[in-house]
């Protein structure tokens, strides 16, 4: 069940490419699992999948001791600072950042543990005020401050776009979003790369692939409906 559901969202990033004349090699699927049990994510893996998304740092901290080791988890909820200890040194990326303090806490959390933390910045490109992120003004600003902080690298860009009925309504969301992206790299910012680009979900990712995607985020569309009245 699991394994058709993945391999039929592989076919349409596949088909997403072509369109795009992109190489499929270019987009990583990251299969957001949060709210799933361990099963399920044990069947996902089973079917290929290697990068998982998790959007809370407790269930993150239960569930990777209890998958293989070769399972790149990407931390893709807001994250408070507090919290930013438990995960340093054991996510590949955290696709959520989207202030100067939080990235201080990321960076002097890294020099201690003496390792390099991969971020993305979140902008929230559609200024939506229930949102998270960066405002594509201030993007650049931050990227330049967070370049100077050691033990933090940023790998690119992140954003959600709004909750739509058809998804070429965020096809301007995720345009803009790639432009920032081409923007900053023009700057050469010593120690900030933009070579990844984090937009599509469930609903409009094939969209997002289209205007540039390398990673895209899908729950819903592999695990079904999430079920918030049980807790994992
Ligand atoms: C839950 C979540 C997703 C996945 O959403 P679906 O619509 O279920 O595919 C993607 N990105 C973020 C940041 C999320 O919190």
């Amino acid at each position: 069940m699991i394994r058709e559901k993945i391999e039929r969202v592989n076919s349409f990033i596949a088909q997403a490419c072509e369109r795009a004349g992109r190489d499929r090699e270019e987009v990583t699927l990251i299969t957001v699992s949060k709210t799933k049990p361990l099963s399920a994510l044990q069947e996902a893996y089973a079917a290929g999948s290697r990068d998982f998304g998790e959007n809370k740092v407790q269930e993150l901290m239960d569930k990777i001791p209890a998958m293989p080791e070769d399972v790149r988890w990407h931390m893709i909820g807001h994250l408070q600072r507090n919290k930013v200890k438990y995960i340093v040194g054991k996510v590949y990326l955290i696709h959520s950042v989207d202030s100067l303090k939080l990235a201080e806490e990321i960076s002097r959390e890294a020099v201690k543990k003496q390792t390099t933390v991969n971020i993305l910045i979140e902008v929230n490109v559609a200024c939506e005020e229930s949102k998270f992120g960066t405002t594509v003004e201030e993007t650049v600003w931050l990227a330049e401050q967070i370049s100077k902080l050691p033990g933090v690298h940023i790998q690119g860009l992140m954003t959600i776009a709004p909750f739509v009925e058809d998804p070429e309504e965020n096809r301007l969301v995720f345009r803009k979003l790639k432009q920032l992206s081409v923007d900053i790299e023009h700057k050469n910012i010593d120690n900030v790369s933009m070579s990844v680009l984090s937009m599509g979900m469930t609903g409009d990712y094939q969209v997002a692939v289209e205007e540039g995607a390398t990673y895209v985020r899908v729950g819903t569309a592999i695990f079904g409906e999430r079920d918030y009245s049980v807790s994992v």
